[in-house]
């Protein structure tokens, strides 16, 4: 990766998660947009926890949040647990930064100081919606005089700061929907620092970007509206906003929301449900991004490559199964034997060498959409010892037309082939075909009992697997313990 420099300054930008749940999908892909800018301009990637809500924020979903990051190859320069220099990471760890802000903003009489509880803000706003009147806060404290707020404060009353939204109107530059204006009157006087000392939202946001010089913004559009008030506070204290970028939310099929009413919805779900990493960031990425042709398969290396701001697209972002397992089985496809053997180890047999295993996963990977399924593959007949029949194997071979002639026939063949590999595989079983020709049979008989006595089984994968795993002259030797099943099941 470049490095920042004088010449060619990256970007800085955040990925900035509330540690309120496990990382949702949706979130997941703003954090691959943030880290594609970062690592496509050579900038850095910060990770920063809004953690002020303190009652649903857990160290649990922090932990869910890296480790799904990490695991999907989302790595970041600054951040709680790497530190930095423009920590801490974590915002209830810079409320006394906030704080100072505030008390700033409060001096230069671009905030004021709301004495207004609770109950009453409560009851006026009743009695607003009563008489049928959009409620807003009503600048009750805006009013009050030097004398009242000298009283107020002897008394002890517990206050809060609130932003004094100037006239106007207000402009979000955004990257992706152009300038988007507000006037500051439709937007009510918010709180910035609550009477508990705690920052709110948008100032803490807004802090944090300057303090942490951020350069881009990059988050859901269900913040756009947030963006308006973020440019306020950005004026209010003497900062440029940074470049915005607002994208499309991740929506379920039937356009609401992708919550869990559609399925799963964390990333660690898709991780436990055997997707691969790179083909869900190529899925993320593909929502709203095109790279100008028609092109879907990238590794993340490529993606870094090609991503461009410009290719992002405003439209909706529809959340698709069938596509993200299509891309899926082709990043399965990209992994060689081994890669793959090493990302389902712990469904294989350990009695088995490592060059087994991987001509196990070989013969059955074709039939894989997620790494999950091979729970499902027939796997078992590679430990089963030779000689051993399932009942329906058993049967099959009893009925089989020639089946002693047939079975000969398997023996002699295999052991006229003393070295092993994929050709010699394939030899095999085209002898096996001609020789079953000239006996006027059909291939079955002969290729169906193959399958039969080597594995004991009815299911498995290709013949030519079979003997890639077990040697030719290691089938020859199953055959023969089969034959001797059989005879000892008539006697
Ligand atoms: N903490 C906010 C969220 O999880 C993100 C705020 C931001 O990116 O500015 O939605």
């Amino acid at each position: 990766m470049t490095r920042r420099d004088g010449d060619n300054p990256g970007a800085r930008v955040r990925f900035a998660p509330s540690p309120t749940g496990r990382l949702h999908l949706g979130s997941a892909r703003t954090a691959l947009f943030n880290w594609l800018v970062a690592r496509g301009s050579g900038g850095d990637m910060i990770l920063r926890l809004e953690d002020t809500d303190r009652e649903r924020s857990s160290a649990e979903f922090e932990r869910d949040i890296m480790d799904s990051m990490l695991w999907m190859g989302l790595d970041w320069d600054e951040g709680p647990d790497v530190g930095g220099e423009h920590g801490p990471y974590r915002q209830s760890e810079r409320m006394d930064i906030y704080s100072g802000y505030a008390r700033r903003l409060l001096e230069e009489d671009r905030a004021y100081r709301c004495y207004c509880t609770p109950e009453e803000l409560k009851e006026r706003k009743n009695a607003a919606v009563g008489e049928g009147r959009a409620w807003r806060y009503d600048r009750k404290c805006l009013g009050l005089t030097d004398e009242e707020r000298a009283r107020l404060t002897a008394e002890g009353r517990p206050y809060a700061i609130r932003f004094r939204v100037p006239e106007g109107e207000v402009t979000v530059n955004d990257m992706l929907r152009g300038e988007v204006k507000v006037n500051a009157s439709e937007i009510d006087d918010f709180i910035i620092l609550r009477s508990d000392g705690r920052a709110g939202f948008h100032l803490a946001v807004v802090v944090d970007d300057i303090t942490m010089e951020v350069t881009h913004v990059i988050r859901g559009d269900d913040h756009l509206t947030n963006a308006v008030r973020h440019v306020l506070i950005f004026r209010a204290l003497g900062a440029a906003p940074p470049m915005f970028l607002h994208h499309s939310l991740l929506m379920g099929p039937d356009g609401a929301k992708l919550s869990k009413r559609h399925g799963a919805t964390s990333v660690s779900d898709y991780r436990e449900m055997g997707y691969l990493p790179q083909a869900l960031i190529n899925y993320l990425a593909l929502l709203s991004w095109s790279p100008g042709d028609d092109r879907e398969i990238f590794t993340p290396g490529e993606l870094v490559e090609e991503f461009s701001i410009e290719g992002v697209s405003a439209g909706k972002a529809i959340f698709d199964m069938d596509k993200l397992n299509w891309l899926n089985r082709q990043h399965m496809k990209m992994l060689s034997d081994s890669e793959l053997t090493d990302l389902v180890i712990d469904h294989l047999d350990r009695s088995l060498a490592r060059d087994k295993m991987e001509i196990a996963v070989a013969s059955v990977r074709n039939g894989m959409e997620t790494l999950a399924d091979i729970a499902s593959q027939p796997l078992d007949i590679y430990v089963r010892p030779a000689g051993e029949l399932s009942d329906k194997a058993a049967g099959e071979l009893v009925k089989s037309p020639d089946i002693e002639e047939a079975l000969d026939l398997l023996i002699s063949t295999l052991e006229k082939h003393p070295s092993n590999g994929m050709a010699t595989a394939e030899r095999i079983v085209d002898d096996l075909r001609r020789e079953a020709a000239e006996r006027g049979w059909k291939a079955k008989t002969v290729l169906w009992p193959f399958r039969l006595a080597v594995t004991g089984s009815t299911v498995g994968p290709d013949l030519t697997y079979l003997i890639l795993f077990w040697g030719p002259g290691g089938c020859a030797d199953r055959v023969r313990a089969t034959k001797r099943t059989l005879e000892e099941r008539d006697e």
